[in-house]
């Protein structure tokens, strides 16, 4: 792809340990950041710790919604207590270990603050706008054919087990498409129509025919062969261990595998992210969320399209001969470890709201961890150092949000005026709030 503007940050020479711009991080956020500075100009450097695609990233193995749904932070209204939710068991869908850490309980703490009508909302309006901003960057990128395969729209399907959960779901559904979401109540024989080999056994079920998907993690390996072809060099392999910080700006940026000099820093490691910045003397407010998927041969009942379990908080792909289901949200530190009970209790979920899902051969079950903020909005532009700016902090929904967050930081960088509004996205948002 060439270059239609000037470099956005003309501070490297340009050559291979001193390019215009490092990324650290190459999962998604990341190889957005770096999509969007090389179309404006910049050479790129990419970090990657591991293998690119790889398990390791949270970027890996997810059930890789994008579109309009799903735009809702976490921190929901009425969810201000973890014990009346029963978020201290270990068996809920959303479980937080109880814990002494003192950033843990910062973070919590500011949850809590963030579950009101009026954050809620506010979190919405963000997450929607660079959800619809991300789909278009999609759909552009996706034009190339290696990687229009990995991209699928077939809509989605949002079913619900309880009476009172349908019941709450459609009366919001009004809300939802004023703010231009296209959801809809399924009628009778809709679902029958929409997925027939399918039995459901729920109370009633929504659809958004935006839904779309994307298949992780050729999609990843793909726009990593679409990013070489553009020029951005992607070093796998490569640890960031250390920065060299002189007179408020990084120096130096310290590897296993030798040093870089570049014009400006991206830190966009995912849930490592506040070791990363920590290694500049930058703090951020973030949590690890670990999440599981386990990916199957496709049963003769499977679905066609994504399927939403929603009291069970958890979700189904079909990726051809395959199925995945993802969900579980564990507040409980960077561990990846997985639990075979965790995984049986996925199971019977799926097999509440799809009693024919035979269990088929299981291909894969992994974990990764979802980087958080406790507001839900990520957390997009310059720190207090000159040259390092972040873009972490996409949560639940980072395949449907680093798009548009990419494009942020090239905004930022080359200090255009941005598509998306940076404002509720300010790194150090809260920092002056509580200790
Ligand atoms: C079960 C599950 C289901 C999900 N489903 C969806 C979904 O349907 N839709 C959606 O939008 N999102 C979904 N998500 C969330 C989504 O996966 C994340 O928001 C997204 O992958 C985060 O991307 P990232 O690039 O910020 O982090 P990552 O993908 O984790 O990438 C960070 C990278 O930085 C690298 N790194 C870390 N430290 C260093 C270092 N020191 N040096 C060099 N490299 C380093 C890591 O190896 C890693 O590859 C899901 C998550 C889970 C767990």
């Amino acid at each position: 792809m060439t270059s239609e503007q000037a470099a956005p940050v003309p501070k490297g020479t340009g050559d291979r340990s001193d390019p215009d711009v490092v990324v650290v991080g190459g999962g998604v956020a990341g190889l957005f950041c770096a999509y969007h500075l090389r179309r404006a100009g910049a050479s790129v450097t990419v970090l990657e710790r591991g293998a690119l695609g790889g398990p390791q990233s949270c970027s890996y193995g997810n059930t890789g919604f994008v579109g309009t749904h799903g735009a809702a932070p976490l921190a929901e209204p009425g969810m201000r207590s973890l014990r009346s939710l029963g978020m201290l068991s270990a068996d809920a869908p959303f479980y937080v270990k109880p814990s002494a850490d003192r950033e843990l309980l910062r973070w919590l703490r500011l949850f809590g603050r963030a579950c009101t009508p009026a954050a809620a909302a506010a979190g919405f309006r963000t997450l929607i706008g660079m959800k619809k901003r991300s789909l278009e960057i999609l759909l552009e990128l996706c034009e190339s054919p290696s990687i229009a395969a990995t991209f699928e729209s077939p809509g989605i399907v949002l079913a619900y087990k309880t009476a009172h959960g349908f019941a709450d779901a459609s009366r919001a559904v009004s809300r939802t498409v004023a703010n231009g979401v296209p959801l809809r109540v399924l009628g009778p024989g809709e679902l029958e129509e929409l997925e027939p080999k399918t039995r459901f056994d729920i109370r009633g079920a929504l659809y958004n025919p935006d839904g779309a998907y994307l298949q992780v993690p050729e999609f990843v390996v793909e726009f990593g062969q679409v990013l070489r072809e553009m020029g951005v060099e992607i070093r796998e392999h490569t640890d960031l261990t250390g920065f060299e910080v002189t007179a408020g700006a990084i120096e130096r940026l310290h590897t296993n595998r030798g040093d870089f000099h570049p014009g400006e820093v991206v830190v966009a490691a995912g849930a490592w992210s506040t070791e990363c910045a920590r290694m500049a003397g930058v703090g951020l407010t973030l949590q690890p969320i670990k999440g599981y998927s386990v990916t199957m041969d496709m049963p003769p009942g499977g679905p066609s399209r994504p399927v939403l379990l929603s009291e069970g908080r958890m979700a189904m792909v079909p990726l051809g001969d395959r199925l995945r289901i993802g969900g579980r949200l564990e507040l409980i530190g960077m561990s990846t470890a997985i639990s075979e009970r965790r995984v049986r209790g996925m199971l019977r979920t799926v097999g509440e709201y799809l009693p024919d899902l035979a269990e088929t051969r299981t291909r894969e079950t992994w974990s990764g961890l979802r980087p958080c903020t406790p507001d839900g909005v990520p957390l997009i532009g310059r720190t207090g150092l000159r040259n390092l700016v972040v873009a972490v902090g996409y949560g639940h929904i980072g395949m449907g949000l680093a798009p548009a967050g990419g494009e942020l930081i090239s905004h930022i960088l080359a200090g255009q005026d941005p598509t998306t509004d940076p404002t509720p996205l300010q790194p150090d948002r809260f920092d002056s709030i509580i200790s």
